[in-house]
């Protein structure tokens, strides 16, 4: 067995725990695997593994796993902050995309995108300066004045936890991020069904899963860091 097998097993039983505390099923939230520190070889053991979600941050990194990997079945994520200028490159190639966060760059994707794409939009629910998004407030009038943007498809919120080792932070971060995709839902804007939440990373997920985490993102518990030798 691959390291990335076992870790996947020990990952599951969390992500199982932290869904029958919670009352749901394990099948409600997938996996996103993130690549962005790791070859082209690591990734294939992913696949292997059987994950078929795929993140990466950099329009580099995707490219070199895209042009390595040919698998109908992979769904590519783009998790990273996007130039507008890059845009053009990365859009067509991903199936969704993690950090929709600004009205020029909805612009650029609407005249760029060839088909209509799933967006979450990335929301700085603990207002941290180093971290991009909007805040909860921003965010809702941003999706309402992406009504008429066709390529758009808003389908939730993307979060990141403050660095923190307060348990009780981060899962009010998450608690927050939830009411805030279930008022915008409620709102059913034209392009913004908003029903999913993308939050949960290697030290968070059980946390995020508990607070209604329908994607995790998971990077290093998951794939380790070939770069330090550790897996
Ligand atoms: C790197 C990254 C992750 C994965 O982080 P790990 O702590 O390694 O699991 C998740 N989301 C985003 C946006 C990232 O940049």
């Amino acid at each position: 067995m691959t390291n990335v097998q076992q870790n996947l097993i020990q990952i599951k039983e969390n992500m199982q725990e932290a869904c029958a505390l919670a009352n749901r099923n394990l099948s409600d939230v997938t996996i996103i695997a993130v690549t962005k520190e790791v070859s082209v070889e690591r990734t294939q053991e992913v696949i292997a593994a059987g994950i078929h979600h795929l993140g990466e941050n950099r329009p580099e990194g995707l490219k070199m796993k895209l042009d390595a990997i040919i698998d109908e079945e992979v769904k590519w994520h783009y998790i990273g902050t996007l130039q507008t200028r890059k845009v053009k490159a990365v859009i067509n190639e991903i199936d969704y995309l993690h950090s929709l966060d600004r009205l020029s760059l909805a612009d650029e994707i609407e005249k760029r995108a060839t088909t209509r794409k799933d967006c979450f939009v990335q929301v700085n629910v603990s207002e941290e300066e180093s971290k991009h998004g909007l805040t909860s407030e921003e965010a809702e009038k941003f999706i309402k004045q992406l009504a008429n943007y066709s390529r758009i498809n808003v389908i939730g919120l993307m979060t990141m936890a403050p660095n923190t080792e307060d348990i009780s932070i981060i899962r009010t971060v998450f608690r927050n991020l939830k009411q805030l995709q279930e008022k915008i839902a409620a709102l059913q804007l034209p392009n913004a069904p908003c029903t999913e939440l993308s939050m949960g990373m290697s030290g968070d997920y059980q946390i995020a899963i508990a607070e209604g985490a329908t994607f995790v993102r998971i990077g290093t518990a998951l794939v380790g860091k070939e770069k330090e030798g550790i897996v």
